[in-house]
């Protein structure tokens, strides 16, 4: 009789009534706020900046691990769904954010380059792995075993893209720009009460956020901090991503992305000398023209232990609901994401269980 009266005091506080709130509005966020939208379904967003992740990343997409030259997992499947889902949101929002460029790996051995064709006749790495060897002289380059050229990559600007959805979103008013204070969801059996919101699932989107989220923080995300720099070279003058130790990618009018540390053990978003030094001395191997750095951005990888992401249900309260652990290729993964975990909470379309956070509640 207590918890009926309580359940119904909060209810009636309810201003707002949505289907779903999602908590964070990075990639994921941004993913599933806007299969959202594809089904007409109502929902509000909440976002509090305390993670960098989707706003500073490359943004690179590339089906191909450029280390060992092997298919990345479900790529050209997921390629085949982001590419589209990118375009949509350019026509909508009248603006680029897929940048499609040639990516040249530079080779450091002629075994490499004999990996290179051992790959290129892989039926998943065909359509994407060049044959013929480069040997362009590029001034400022450094390749004297030549360039492998991959075909169909790009990058999406992925901050200007989430800051024209998030002005959308304000038009709307459907999105608080505040931190999500997980003590105050109220739970019943089939809704959840936050604030003055009553809403049928709460949609978990925080990235490394994660870590502070009581219900979900169990789960094994091996959080990767990457640090980038912006750099000016007015002599390199290519339009091509060049892979080597780090990668160099084409922003336009001669400025280059430089890219990006790994740290393990590093937790938080802020930028370091020692990351600076290493990107430097990386690109120095293969950089031999003068520039000067521009700006130094970093943020954490939502990874998990098993390189697969984070999807599901809480076993126990089955409103509050993780989409997360799209660790270094959330450009690619979350419109596939996002469009499964719609299937399955609407449509009842069971996860694939490499993603499932089931795999953890065994
Ligand atoms: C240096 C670097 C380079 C990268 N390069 C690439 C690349 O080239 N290609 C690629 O595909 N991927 C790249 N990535 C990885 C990519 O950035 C991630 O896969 C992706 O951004 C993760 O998106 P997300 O939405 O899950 O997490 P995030 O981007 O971290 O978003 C989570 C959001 O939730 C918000 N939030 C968290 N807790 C709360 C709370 N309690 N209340 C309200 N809001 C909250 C945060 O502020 C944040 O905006 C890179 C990452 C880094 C760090």
């Amino acid at each position: 009789m207590y918890t009926l009266l309580y359940k119904s005091f909060f209810l009636h506080l309810c201003t707002m009534e949505v289907e779903f709130i999602i908590v964070g509005f990075g990639l994921a966020g941004m993913a599933f706020a806007e299969t959202l939208e594809e089904h007409n379904r109502s929902f509000v967003v909440f976002e509090d900046a305390s993670q960098t992740s989707s706003n500073v990343a490359g943004g690179v997409y590339n089906p191909v691990i450029l280390k060992r030259f092997t298919p990345v997992w479900n790529g050209t499947e997921q390629l085949g769904i982001a590419l589209p889902f990118y375009r949509k949101l350019e026509n909508r929002f009248q603006n680029t954010y897929d940048y499609k460029f040639d990516t040249y790996r530079i080779f450091k051995s002629v075994e490499e380059q004999n990996n290179w064709f051992t790959a290129a006749d892989k039926p998943l790495l065909a359509p994407y792995v060049d044959t013929k060897i480069v040997y362009d002289k590029h001034k400022g380059i450094v390749a004297e075993s030549g360039y492998g050229r991959l075909k169909q990559t790009g990058r999406i600007d992925t901050k200007a893209l989430l800051t024209d959805y998030k002005k959308e979103l304000e038009k709307k008013e459907l999105i608080r720009y505040e931190s999500f204070a997980y003590e105050k969801l109220v739970l019943s059996d089939s809704k959840v009460v936050y604030k003055d919101i009553s809403a049928k699932h709460v949609v978990f989107c925080e990235g490394y956020g994660l870590h502070k989220n009581p219900f979900f923080n169990h789960l094994p995300m091996n959080e990767a901090k990457g640090e980038l720099l912006t750099i000016h070279a007015p002599d390199l003058n290519v339009d091509f991503l060049i892979k080597a130790a780090v990668f160099v990618l084409p922003l336009g009018n001669d400025l280059y992305k430089v890219g990006a540390t790994f740290n393990w053990k590093d937790k938080t978003s802020l930028t370091t000398e020692e990351g600076k030094k290493e990107l430097l001395e990386k690109l120095e191997t293969f950089i031999k023209c003068p520039y000067t750095i521009v700006s130094q951005s970093a943020g954490i990888r939502p990874t998990v232990k098993d390189r697969r992401p984070l999807l599901g249900i809480h076993p126990n309260y089955k409103q509050l609901v993780l989409l997360n652990g799209l660790g270094t290729r959330g450009v690619m993964i979350a419109p596939t994401a996002a469009r499964d975990l719609y299937k399955y909470l609407i449509e009842g379309i069971p996860l694939d269980k490499e993603v499932d956070i089931a795999r953890y509640f065994v």
